[in-house]
C-alpha cells in the first residue's frame, strides 16, 4: 500500500545523484517542484458499504503503508503540510507507516506536540550511502525519540562501518544503485555489512544487487528485471 501526500523531489546526497524516480533518465526527472498530492487524505477516506450499512476506510485496517516513497517525508516545502500529515497518521493507529529519508535531520521541524517517545504506528529508515553520511546522519537519527527504526544503505556507494550505529535498529537493508549510469556494488561490502549485523544481532536484507554488481572480480551487468531475485537467490537474509 503506498501513500504520497506529496510529490516531487531534489537532489541532497551523492545517493541521489541517479535517482530512481527524478534522475538524469528517469520520468521525472525536472520534476523539482513539491507539490501536494490528491492523495493527501487517502489513509482517512472512507467508502459506504449501502449492504452492511456501514462505514470504512478505504486503506484496510492492518496494513503498512510506504509512505512518500516516491518523494522525502522531510523535504522543507512540505514543512507546512506535515503537521496535517502526522496527524492523518495519528488517526490511523492500525496501520503501519512506513518512510525512508535522506533528510532525518530535519525530524524534529513540524514534529507533532503529542509525539513523546514516538507514535508506536510509524518505522523510519535513515538511508546513508556511504561512510561520511553515515556518520553524519546515524547519529542525529539514533538521537530522537522513534519508535521503529530501520538503516537504509541504498544505493550503496562504499564499504560502511555500521558497527557503532547498530544498538537500537530493528533492520538493516543494502541494495546497489539502478539505472544506465549505476555505480558499482560490490559484494564485499554487502558481506562486510552482514557480518557487522550478525555481530550485533540486528536482522540483515540483501534488497538488489543493483545494475552494476561485483563479486569474485567479476562485474556483472544485471538486468533491472532479475536485480532483486539475484540478490534473494545470493540468499544471506537474516532474520531473528
Ligand atoms: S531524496 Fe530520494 S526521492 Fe529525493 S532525489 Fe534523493 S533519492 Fe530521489
Amino acid at each position: 500500500m503506498q501513500w504520497d501526500p506529496w510529490t516531487g523531489c531534489y537532489k541532497i546526497s551523492d545517493g541521489c545523484t541517479n535517482c530512481y524516480y527524478y534522475g538524469p533518465y528517469s520520468k521525472r526527472c525536472g520534476q523539482n517542484e513539491v507539490l501536494k498530492t490528491k492523495d493527501f487524505y487517502k489513509p482517512v477516506e472512507t467508502v459506504y458499504m449501502p449492504r452492511k450499512k456501514i462505514t470504512k476506510y478505504k486503506m484496510e485496517s492492518g496494513k503498512t503503508v510506504n509512505t512518500c516513497f516516491t518523494t522525502d517525508f522531510f523535504l522543507p516545502e512540505a514543512d507546512e503540510w506535515r503537521i496535517e500529515a502526522w496527524d492523518i497518521i495519528k488517526r490511523r493507529p492500525d496501520l503501519n507507516f512506513f518512510f525512508i529519508t535522506k533528510r532525518i535531520d530535519r525530524f524534529k521541524v513540524s514534529l507533532p506536540n503529542d509525539w513523546g517517545e514516538g507514535y508506536d504506528n510509524v518505522t523510519i529508515g535513515c538511508t546513508v550511502e556511504n561512510q561520511e553520511l553515515a556518520d553524519y546522519r546515524l547519529p542525529l537519527f539514533l538521537s530522537y525519540p522513534i519508535k521503529h527504526r530501520i538503516i537504509v544503505c541504498g544505493p550503496i556507494l562504499g564499504e560502511i562501518n555500521l558497527t557503532p550505529y547498530l544498538q537500537g535498529i530493528e533492520h538493516v537493508s543494502t541494495s546497489g544503485e539502478t539505472g544506465r549510469d549505476a555505480r558499482v556494488c560490490d559484494y564485499n561490502w554487502i558481506l562486510d555489512i552482514r557480518e557487522q549485523c550478525i555481530k550485533a544481532g540486528v536482522p540483515f536484507q540483501f534488497r538488489s544487487t543493483g545494475s552494476l554488481f561485483r563479486k569474485d572480480d567479476v562485474l556483472y551487468k544485471i538486468n533491472p528485471k532479475m536485480q532483486h531475485r539475484t540478490a534473494k537467490e545470493i540468499d544471506i537474509n537474516i532474520s531473528y
